[in-house]
């Protein structure tokens, strides 16, 4: 057996091949959106996961584009008697359309500020340089103390495009994928600096509604204050679906949400920005009415009817005066836990039909979704990961029960039925999505001292060990 600072050891003693490999990484465009490299880099991932000590890897096909599937066994048998930890990441990127990067977004540099040191390039932090730290982890506890659970990694190859094939990777696979917990490390730690453990997340549906009047636009002078105007019923419509507090009207739009708890409510707390600061900060007027005591509550713990863009007509320069022959609207519901994509959608459709003006047509189409999820704050592997995380960045995390954007991770609790955590590794100061992403040195290498301590508490969660 290794002395107990064996991992972190080797981790140093390593820490610039790692730095190297996941250059090699980053090197590799693989952008979902346009497809480019998305296969060559899976391939990539193939011969890192053997490299760094997983026994089998497995590029799965989807109808879009493929996952890898990597499993490490304790003492390379999978017969082993332990726990086995899924660790999900994507290997996909954003496009770089931008030319504001400073240097290739596919050739990765080193360089420091004000001090520290900071890999750029696209996907340093989304979110190569993120699973690319638990490859690490396998890496040193495997040539040091041994893995102390079973390993399975999955890597998406479609997260920047909303994951929309990743049950047809995982449904199929329920035997092969079942695990005690799902981990992922993804986006920024908490502004602060601490580390953050997040329980969840919203989902997420976009629906598109179109509405048709005359069969062409029209002189306004002719037929203006007789024919219907789209965009003027289209408003009207969008105004049935909310009082003037901001609550939805839509029929039974708030039925399934899950009620807050008092576990909830004091993680909230701790996270609870000051309203008057954001107020301030955003520069508006203050924050709207609806369900939901508090910012945090209204935009983790309640579903939203967002508009996201209206089209109509003419806006450009001088003017056109018409009655337009259509009007659009896009929206997204962004989902609270426990809410149905299918149910949320039909009964958006129902207001609609029950509401629409009979003198336009009206159409509407369902856009992708991705489910919610809230991992329950008492999950007997909540406790025992923020001490891991603690352990592993020398700094206790913030728990935010949820996030309010969406990712793809209910597919792990609703198909394998399993609790799933977020532990990101990211500083908040990043650039994702945009140009010049860069990931702190200093942050991935606490990211694989993490992901050790992670696997070891799961360990000692399933021994029902007092250790920590
Ligand atoms: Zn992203």
């Amino acid at each position: 057996m290794c002395p107990p600072d064996a991992v972190d050891h080797s981790i140093s003693t390593r820490f610039d091949s790692y730095l190297e490999d996941l250059q090699r990484l980053v090197s590799h465009p693989s952008i979902s959106a346009t497809g480019e490299g998305v296969r060559d880099c899976a391939e990539l991932l193939e011969s890192l996961c053997l490299e760094y000590g997983f026994d089998t890897t497995e590029i799965v096909e989807t109808s879009g584009q493929p996952a890898v599937i990597a499993h490490a066994y304790v003492d390379g048998n999978p017969a082993t008697e332990a726990p086995t930890v899924l660790m999900y990441g994507h290997y996909d990127v954003q496009p770089v359309e931008d030319s504001a990067w400073e240097t290739d977004p596919f050739e990765p540099v080193v360089r420091e500020q004000d001090g520290e040191a900071f890999l750029y390039g696209r996907g340093t932090v989304d979110n190569k340089g993120q699973h690319f730290a638990h490859l690490c982890a396998v890496q040193s506890l495997r040539e040091t103390t041994g893995l102390p659970t079973h390993v399975t990694l999955f890597l998406d190859g479609e997260e920047e495009s909303g994951s929309p094939h990743i049950e047809e990777a995982v449904r199929p696979r329920v035997d092969e994928l079942t695990a005690d917990v799902s981990i992922n490390a993804d986006g920024p730690v908490h502004d602060s600096g601490r580390p953050t453990v997040v329980l969840g997340n919203r989902g997420i549906l976009l629906v598109d509604i179109e509405v048709r009047g005359p069969k062409g636009d029209l002189h306004s002078g002719h037929y203006g204050g007789a024919v219907p105007n789209p965009a003027w019923e289209l408003l009207h419509l969008l105004e049935t679906m909310r009082d003037g507090d901001g609550r939805i009207t839509i029929d039974g739009f708030y039925d399934d949400v899950r009620p807050i708890t008092a576990s909830d409510r004091e993680l909230l707390e701790a996270v609870e920005p000051d309203p008057e600061a954001l107020v301030g900060h955003l520069d508006i007027g203050g924050l709207q009415g609806g369900p939901g005591e508090s910012f945090l509550e209204q935009t983790l713990y309640y579903p939203s009817l967002n508009i996201n863009g209206l089209e109509s007509g003419h806006i450009g320069d001088g003017f056109k005066t018409i009655v337009p022959s259509k009007a659009s609207v896009t929206i997204d519901a962004r989902l609270a836990a426990d809410q149905d994509p299918d149910d949320v959608y039909d009964r958006i459709v129902a207001h609609v039909e029950d509401h629409a003006s009979d003198l336009v047509s009206v159409s509407i189409s369902r856009g992708p979704s991705m489910d919610p999820l809230r991992t329950p704050a008492d999950s007997p592997y909540v406790q025992p990961v923020v001490a891991a995380v603690t352990d592993g960045w020398g700094v206790d995390p913030i728990v935010k029960p949820a996030s309010g954007g969406s990712a793809p991770y209910a597919v792990f609790a609703n198909v394998l039925d399993i609790p799933h955590l977020t532990v990101p590794y990211g500083q908040p100061d990043n650039n994702q999505h945009s140009p010049n992403e860069h990931l702190s040195l200093e942050h991935f290498k606490r990211g694989i001292h993490t992901t050790t301590r992670l696997l070891e508490t799961v360990r000692d969660v399933h021994e029902g060990s007092d250790a920590l």
